[in-house]
């Protein structure tokens, strides 16, 4: 009997990466499988972010690079964070990752501990309440409600810090709920916060390059005012196509920039050379790719909210942002894990069921439209069949 670490058994996981593995297993049998389950674009990274990373290997960037970034990397982040959000960044305040969740890892483990209150978005990323969790924190969930389109009420948020609060954790636009939470909403909560000097916002932007229907990302950049503890999340994964690649990056307060470095030192030196050269090359680069990869997923979001508002028992919000829809299922009398289960058993599409993101998940069951509308309009075909 091994003696393992009791902290082991508060660590959670991702389910997307169960169904997957479910799907991948069903298909090798032979089982015509529709995935709408997976968290990641469809699309290839663009062929010159491709060529960028090549170069590098062969340029011979086969070294460690500093701790937190190349500094041309991190100078083409406060670059791109100039245009798109129009906020100025220092550089030094950016730190590089491999992918976008070792921010939040890390984040939890800098303001978790015992006796440390953490509020994150439920339904949400599944990872937040498993890395405080792991910290020995307290998760506090931030109720996400259909009826307010799955953005936080800030009244609710602010109602909830106590003096144990040390972090709150909020994300927009939204897995698994594709909610884009209104500027009016954030304006509350960071005046609100005024009252709470020593609690810190980790803002998880990670889909501030995909929202819909002519709506703009509201970055918390852009409140000066909380910018001494404010993280911003942020990364290539999902805008360029990039999940496989690992990188991602956060803009840290002043004060937290050493800790973060340190972590990232004791925990895996740097990101890949050849990937961070790759990053640069999306940044400066071309954006035409990822403006054709939006208008494309801004279409099948169309056709996906449609087609799950004419199944039976089933209604589903625009979701205005990412690339998730989060039909409400209760009318068809199945739970979210037995909807999920028979879709994929009977109907063969894969989705993963609302109370994989948390408790208030029930009743719900998240749907990617990162896969083509022939095999969206099929595989509601199937689940209209089966219901
Ligand atoms: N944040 C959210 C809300 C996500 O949905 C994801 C990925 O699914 C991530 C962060 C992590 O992205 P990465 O693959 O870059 O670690």
């Amino acid at each position: 009997q091994l003696k393992f670490a009791d902290s082991l058994s508060r660590l959670g996981t991702e389910s997307a990466f169960v169904v997957l593995a479910r799907a991948g297993k069903l298909a090798a049998e032979g089982r015509d499988i529709i995935n709408l389950g997976i968290g990641q674009p469809d699309f290839q990274t663009p062929e010159h972010i491709v060529e960028a990373g090549i170069k590098a290997l062969r340029d011979g960037h086969h070294g460690y690079t500093p701790a937190n970034g190349l500094p041309k990397l991190r100078e083409s982040v406060a670059a791109d964070l100039h245009r798109r959000h129009g906020v100025e960044v220092n550089p030094d305040n950016v730190v590089i990752q491999p992918g976008g969740k070792p921010t939040m890892f890390f984040a939890c483990l800098m303001f978790g501990q015992p006796g440390a209150e953490i509020m994150y978005p439920n339904p949400g990323f599944p990872i937040y309440e498993s890395a405080i969790k792991y910290s020995g924190a307290t998760p506090v969930p931030i109720a996400l409600k259909e009826e307010n389109g799955f953005a936080f009420s800030a009244e609710e948020v602010l109602g909830q810090i106590t003096e144990r609060t040390s972090l709150i954790i909020i994300n927009s636009p939204a897995n698994p709920t594709g909610g884009v939470t209104p500027r009016e909403e954030i304006d509350k909560l960071v005046k609100g916060l005024e009252a709470h000097p020593n609690v810190a916002l980790m803002s998880d932007e990670i889909y501030s390059n995909m929202l819909y229907g002519g709506r703009e990302h509201v970055s918390l950049l852009q409140y000066p005012e909380i910018r001494d503890r404010l993280i911003v999340l942020d990364g290539w994964s999902k805008t360029y196509a990039m999940t496989g690649w690992r990188l991602g990056y956060a803009v840290w307060p002043d004060s937290c920039v050493d800790h973060v470095t340190r972590l990232c030192i004791n925990d895996h030196s740097c990101v890949n050379a050849a990937t961070q050269y790759a990053g640069i090359a999306a940044l400066d680069g071309p954006q035409d790719a990822v403006t054709a990869m939006l208008a494309e997923f801004d279409k099948r979001r169309q056709v996906i909210v449609e087609g799950l508002n004419d199944l039976p028992g089933v209604t589903c919000t625009d979701c205005a942002g990412a690339f998730y829809a989060f039909p409400n299922i209760s009318g068809t009398g199945l739970s979210a894990m037995e909807a999920q289960n028979r879709f994929l058993d009977e109907a063969g599409v894969a989705t993963v069921a609302g109370t994989s993101f948390g408790k208030y998940g029930e009743g719900y069951l998240r749907f990617s439209y990162a896969n083509s509308t022939e095999n969206i309009v099929e595989a509601l075909r199937r689940i209209r069949g089966l219901l």
